[in-house]
């Protein structure tokens, strides 16, 4: 899923639940598209590149298919476990559960981990359909 679309899903997401709360909208918002940035610390191991311009050059072409002259190098994909759902939300929201203050972040984390899923799911549907 595309850093933007975290964005606008997490904005629309926290004005929908909070509005006329701005720190939790923002919170919300945040945690939304900072799950994202295991991809970034990821990137920036495997490839010994610690500029941000560098990895979203990456983010550009990684997804795209090899042809013939393309030396670029690729680094497997660039999920940690922050994005394992199973292993991320049930604590949180447990968590969330104790501590009210919580509710925005485990609201945008599990916004984004179900946006991945579903892009995920559609991309694998898509992989079949054009192999079979
Ligand atoms: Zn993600």
């Amino acid at each position: 899923m595309q850093l933007h679309t975290h964005l606008w899903s997490s904005a629309l997401l926290s004005l929908t639940i909070y509005p006329g709360q701005p720190g939790k909208a923002t919170l919300t918002t945040l945690s939304g598209v900072l799950v994202d940035l295991d991809h970034l610390v990821l990137y920036m191991v495997r490839s010994g590149d610690w500029s941000i311009v560098g990895a979203l050059c990456y983010n550009r072409y990684r997804h795209q298919k090899r042809v013939p002259g393309d030396t670029r190098p690729r680094y497997g994909p660039l999920r940690s476990w922050v994005h394992q759902p199973l292993l991320i939300l049930p604590p949180l929201w447990w968590l969330a559960r104790r501590y009210r203050a919580l509710q925005p972040v485990a609201l945008g984390v599990t916004l984004h981990l179900t946006l991945d899923g579903i892009a995920s799911v559609l991309l694998r549907s898509c992989w079949s359909a054009v192999r079979s």
